[in-house]
């Protein structure tokens, strides 16, 4: 049970991190995180120690000499600084999930099968793999962009490509079986 995976979201709610009940249960003693109970109201360790046993699924308690304490499925960090340190790989499905698997030229959205990685300058023309030069594009704004740069034919992303600041949720859910109670924070970010 101290291995059961636990939900760590930053200050905006956004999933950034799993983590085993061990390590939530001593972050939320150190003050570093608040725990969400069922209704996803936050509590501190005082709290949350004084909170009766929880039914069903959540229903998991921790036994220790003097005290029964709730394994939390959701913890919310309390220092913003925490979150953007965790380095997110460069990778193709982390592309797509950034970009929310949607053409940044046309605004089609697909599954990865139809799209592509565009580099907005592109490799022949000294254009770097980095997130701040390829972008999701559908399969015929990628061939008729072709070889040229973005403004030689009027093809523009519909944001500015950046490194993603928040770790994406596939990553997550790939390794582990989503706890009910996180769905509604999965259902932020994670849009196939
Ligand atoms: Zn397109």
């Amino acid at each position: 049970m101290l291995e059961s995976n636990v939900l760590v979201l930053n200050r905006l709610w956004q999933p950034v991190n799993i983590t085993s009940a061990r390590s939530a249960v001593g972050l939320l003693y150190c003050g570093r995180v608040r725990a969400l109970d069922e209704n996803y109201s936050a509590h501190d360790w005082n709290e949350w120690v004084g909170l009766p046993p929880a039914s069903g699924s959540n229903g998991d308690v921790l036994h220790s000499v003097s005290l029964n304490i709730r394994i939390p499925r959701v913890v919310q960090l309390l220092i913003y600084d925490r979150t953007p340190h965790v380095n997110i790989k460069f990778t193709r499905a982390n592309i797509y999930l950034r970009d929310k698997y949607r053409c940044q030229y046309c605004g089609r959205s697909g599954k990865s099968a139809d799209l592509n990685i565009d580099h907005m300058i592109p490799r022949s023309r000294g254009g770097s793999s980095d997130w701040e030069n390829v972008v999701v594009a559908c399969v015929p704004c990628n061939r008729r962009k072709g070889n040229q740069l973005p403004e030689e034919v009027g093809m523009r992303p519909a944001r500015v490509p950046r490194r993603p600041r928040w770790q994406p949720v596939i990553s997550l859910s790939q390794a582990t079986r989503p706890h009910p109670q996180w769905r509604p924070f999965l259902e932020i970010t994670y849009q196939p």
